[in-house]
């Protein structure tokens, strides 16, 4: 088994002393939470440090990557370069099933409950945090054709560039007319 692929950190020598436990690893193919998968172009590397700050321990982390996203304008696949950083307060609670975040008034806290803590959550949603909502294959992408779908980025199909989609109710004024 090759160790670096599991996502997690094993903090059995800190649960009960102070002190400091570091972890990384990558991870290959695609990053998601559950069925939200997002393919990877390249792997995408991550650290963490957890410290026991005395009733409680404080996870610092980083993942970097490259998402392969689809251009919004011409639906390329688009590499999107990712890093992000994420800190959260955690507490050990033995009989916890996985990593239950539980809010609180202070700050949100998230609870484990086995030594080896899971980090698959933490490195996944800060990750798919960074993803902009409307990734661009290059600032300047021309786009699809509305009238005949070409990919401008490529061809010249001759259509009007300023051309609009027509208007979903453009039919309407016509229709009406007809009910006169
Ligand atoms: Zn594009
Ligand atoms: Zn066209």
């Amino acid at each position: 088994m090759d160790l670096k692929r599991i996502q997690s950190i094993n903090l059995a020598q800190i649960l009960e002393a102070p002190g400091t436990k570091e972890a990384s690893g990558v991870i290959e193919d695609a990053i998601g939470l559950e069925k939200e998968q997002i393919a990877l172009a390249e792997e995408a590397r991550w650290s963490v440090t957890v410290t026991n700050v005395g009733e409680e321990f404080w996870l610092a982390g980083e993942i970097h990557g490259t998402a392969m996203m689809e251009c919004r304008r011409c639906l390329a696949p688009t590499p999107v370069p990712v890093h992000a950083y994420f800190q959260h307060l955690l507490r050990y609670q033995p009989g916890t099933e996985g990593v239950q975040l539980v809010e609180e008034p202070e700050e949100d806290v998230y609870f484990f409950g086995t030594p080896d803590l899971d980090l698959s959550g933490f490195l996944a949603e800060a990750f798919v945090v960074e993803l902009p909502l409307a990734p661009l294959c290059k600032e300047d992408c021309a786009g699809l054709c509305p009238v005949c779908g070409a990919n401008r980025n490529e061809v010249d199909c001759g259509h009007d560039q300023d051309a609009e989609p027509p208007h979903p109710l453009s039919g309407l004024g016509a229709l009406l007319g007809k009910l006169d």
